[in-house]
């Protein structure tokens, strides 16, 4: 498989734009033409709704697309840079090269647009890539390793299936980049294999992102979004908020308006909601029920083990050193912690590990701008939650424990390119200041010079 993708990539044959645009089409039309297919899967692997499939997975990927086939000119051209005294006349520009073959590795949660949404840069930087999806999410990766093959030239994209064994060996293979997406744990194994070979690593994983509700802040609103933000694929989300820490005085206001918004969006019995996915499996079932243990439940809490469904779960009196406060949920549990005031709350992150997301509700500027320059995160969103990754411009990706590189529009297309700088130099007139023998005289025009 390698030789046959080196081979292809050696020819040029992914250089051309033409065959760039023409997988960026076919992509397309493989989404398009297999909506039904695609929600089928994901129902079968999450009980994902149909609205989730085109809102969470199927949308983004097609704004990427579009995106992407309107830049790829610009993206592709020489880009011009200044060139100074001491080189001319002479002209410097960025050339943007692919990079050979690359290995997108996909996480179970969002398993259509964890795989399709890097490919989209990928191709567009005239990328050969390796698929691997997660195979947690059986049918979906099934189905990804039926459809890619039939639409993509399978000269340049292949599909590898499997769980740690494939894996293991599919990352003794050389690339030239590897965009991981998971968990921190595996995320080092893919990093450690990556480095036999100095092979540039994107790593997309998550974190324990927060979501703070300032004094004054719109309590209605901020409930809606922080609990759609939160069940959501039933919490499953790498940028979902984790946690929400509520400025003293509001809790009650803020649990009161939490109680309502479930309400509406699921009615009486969330668990019998066709509009609410289901836990991926039995072990992560288990996982999330283990962070009940000894909490005080003060919305949701019921669970239907043979369905695997839990309730979207509000937790209060909840301590920072509790497992729930641990460890990234990844489930519809989400912890209410109280804090005397926006200082306390800034503190309470900075002290963690960088979050993938971090979430703001308030109505106070001057509090709205300590946020954005006092949180370092992946990414942050004020008075809302996901948002942001509607915005093909805006780069998404972790900083610190949250990840590494960062993808999407753009950003997607340099990260999946190396960024050649090229000088062209004009023969003459050929100054002679910088060739031995030095001199006084030259050392002084040098210095004029710099
Ligand atoms: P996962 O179990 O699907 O694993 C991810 C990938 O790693 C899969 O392709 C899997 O086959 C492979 N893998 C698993 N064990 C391996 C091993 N020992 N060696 C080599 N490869 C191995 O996904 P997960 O880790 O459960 O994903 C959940 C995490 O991913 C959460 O932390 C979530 O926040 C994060 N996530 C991040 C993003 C993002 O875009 N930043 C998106 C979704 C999920």
């Amino acid at each position: 498989m390698m030789d046959q993708l080196r081979a292809t990539f050696a020819r040029g044959v992914t250089r051309s734009l033409d065959w760039r645009r023409g997988q960026l089409d076919a992509l397309e039309r493989l989404l398009r033409e297999n909506e039904a297919a695609i929600e089928k899967a994901l129902e079968r692997d999450l009980a994902k709704p149909a609205q989730e499939v085109l809102l969470g997975e199927l949308s983004l990927l097609y704004s990427e697309i579009k995106h992407a086939r309107k830049h790829l000119k610009r993206w592709t051209r020489p880009r011009r840079v200044r060139t100074p005294a001491v080189g001319q006349p002479g002209r410097s520009w960025v050339q943007a090269e692919p990079l050979g073959v690359v290995l997108i590795m996909g996480a179970w949660n969002y398993p259509v647009q964890l795989v399709l949404s890097p490919l989209i840069p990928a191709l567009a930087a005239g990328n050969a890539v390796v698929i691997k999806p997660s195979e947690i999410a059986t049918h979906t990766a099934a189905l990804m390793g039926e459809l890619i093959p039939r639409y993509l030239d399978a000269n340049a994209v292949q599909v590898v299936q499997g769980a740690v064994d494939e894996t293991t060996e599919l990352l003794k293979q050389r690339f030239d980049h590897i965009l991981y997406t998971g968990g921190a744990a595996v995320g080092k194994i893919v990093m450690k294999a990556a480095a036999e070979y100095l092979t540039p690593v994107t790593l997309e994983l998550g974190g324990k992102s927060p979501a703070v509700v300032d004094a004054g802040a719109d309590l209605e609103s901020a409930a809606r979004r922080i609990f759609w933000g939160k069940c959501l694929n039933a919490g499953q989300t790498c940028i979902a908020p984790d946690y929400v820490l509520v400025t003293q005085g509001q809790r009650e206001h803020l649990l009161d308006a939490l109680r309502a918004q479930l309400h509406a969006m699921y009615g009486d019995d969330p668990l019998a909601s066709s509009d609410y996915c289901k836990i991926i499996n039995a072990r992560h079932f288990k996982r999330l029920q283990g962070y009940l243990d000894g909490q005080t439940v003060a919305i949701g809490g019921k669970a239907d083990e043979q369905a695997e469904r839990i309730e979207p779960t509000v937790l209060v009196d909840v301590k920072p050193e509790d497992a729930v406060m641990q460890e990234e949920i990844f489930g519809p549990i989400l912890p209410v912690l109280e804090v005397p005031d926006l200082d306390a709350a800034l503190s309470f992150i900075r002290e963690r590990d960088k979050p993938l997301a971090a979430y703001l509700f308030t109505r106070n500027k001057a509090h709205e701008q300590r946020f954005v320059e006092e949180i370092s995160t992946g990414n942050l969103c004020i008075n809302d939650t996901l948002m942001f990754m509607s915005v093909p411009d805006l780069p998404f990706g972790g900083v610190g424990m949250s990840g590494m590189g960062q993808y999407h529009g753009k950003a997607g297309f340099d990260r999946m390119s190396h960024l050649k700088s090229v000088m062209k130099r004009s023969r003459f007139p050929e100054v002679s200041v910088r060739f031995p023998p030095y001199s006084g005289l030259k050392m002084k025009l040098l210095r004029w010079l710099s």
